[in-house]
């Protein structure tokens, strides 16, 4: 046939997930981490992954990397899920919690692969936009969620790419308000340090999502967990595709978790560049930053893909958010190294001024 049949209604009018990744000196536009691990754990990394028998299949529930996990965070083996990057286990869950008939509470401006997800899967998404600042709209949410038909409900916190964390008492109130899932997304937890996790053990709704990929520097990587009620875990492990982490990621994981006192340097460093690019961007004269307990910034400013485009022209690649709903002339970096964030201040006061100048001619 010259044509192929048209695949499922559902998938009109969707697009791609772009990352929108291009090649840039100074590259700061997907959340990563600018550090590779310390040479002495890259060096054990290698030599793991070099014992590695690849003719094998993996270990499909990754029972090494379970238990380093399980232990990390003093809950049983049977209340994690590892999957190939966070992403996958956001997947797996709508696909439990999801689908037609299903309800998914969404709080925009959110992390979009949310939102994509329901769609595929013909699950409905009601939205509760943040406030003006990015705040959850906490009573809009509780009185939506009162009407018990909400399935399930994801709480990014900090939110990705707002920058600022939810209010736990918030959390709190959702997970004893109904019986809807709620997953805090933490994939950004290690640079905020608040965490719902003490409460695994009092809420069966409860499900927390973390990633290698952000603070562990690992986003090469793909891995990601879930934590969760063994019988939650149970539900997600009849949607999971059975080989999804591969051996090498395994046994890399085990080796960074295993030592992941090794990144603390690394994460405090983000931290406090975090503080000082906040700052500097305050000063600018026209720059709204927006407090963040993240590894990035999101920022607001007057023609701000035109700023995103200079920017570009001049090597430093940022995430341009400013055509999104909700986050006209937005513009996120992620926290690189002190030189690469000095570039990126740098590049931007430079902008600024040229464009003053236009406007004052
Ligand atoms: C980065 C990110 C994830 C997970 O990323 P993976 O690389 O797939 O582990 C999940 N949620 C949010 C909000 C993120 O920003």
């Amino acid at each position: 046939m010259n044509t192929y049949r048209k695949p499922a209604r559902k998938l009109e009018g969707i697009k791609p997930y772009d990352p929108k990744s291009m090649p840039a000196k100074v590259v700061l536009s997907a959340n990563e981490s600018p550090y590779q691990a310390p040479s002495e754990l890259h060096r054990a990394i290698q030599s793991c992954v070099g014992a590695a028998s690849l003719n094998r299949y993996p270990d499909p529930l990754a029972e090494t990397l379970r238990r380093t996990i399980a232990q990390a965070h003093n809950l049983a083996p049977d209340q994690v899920l590892v999957g190939n990057g966070g992403d996958e286990l956001l997947f797996n869950f709508v696909l439990a919690w999801g689908g037609a008939g299903r309800i998914f509470l969404n709080m925009p401006p959110t992390f979009s692969v949310y939102e994509h997800n329901a769609r595929i899967t013909d699950t409905r998404v009601v939205s509760i936009p943040r406030k003006a600042d990015f705040s959850i709209n906490e009573e809009a949410v509780c009185d939506r969620v009162a009407f018990g038909d909400i399935d399930f409900i994801v709480v990014t916190s900090p939110n990705n790419p707002t920058g600022n964390t939810a209010d736990p008492s918030f959390i709190k109130r959702l997970l004893e308000s109904s019986d809807a899932m709620v997953l805090v997304d933490e994939a950004y937890f290690e640079f905020a340090g608040a965490t719902v996790l003490p409460w695994l053990n009092r809420y069966k709704n409860l499900a927390i999502l973390r990633t290698l990929s952000k603070a562990y520097g690992l986003a090469g990587v793909r891995l990601g967990y879930l934590l969760a009620h063994a019988d939650v875990i149970s539900e997600l492990l009849k949607v999971r595709q059975p080989y999804s982490v591969d051996t090498v990621s395994q046994l890399i994981g085990t080796c960074v978790l295993e030592q992941r006192a090794a990144f603390d340097r690394h994460i405090a460093a983000t931290i406090d560049q975090r503080d000082l690019v906040f700052e500097a961007l305050g000063k600018m004269g026209g720059v709204r930053p927006y407090p963040s307990d993240a590894n990035f910034i999101l920022f607001r400013l007057e023609n701000a893909s035109k700023v995103w485009e200079s920017l570009y022209s001049r090597g430093v690649l940022v995430r341009d958010f400013s055509r999104e709903r909700g986050l006209k002339n937005c513009l996120r970096v992620t926290i690189g190294t002190p030189d690469e964030n000095r570039c990126f201040l740098d590049v931007l006061e430079d902008i600024l001024a040229q464009e003053g100048d236009s406007h004052g001619k």
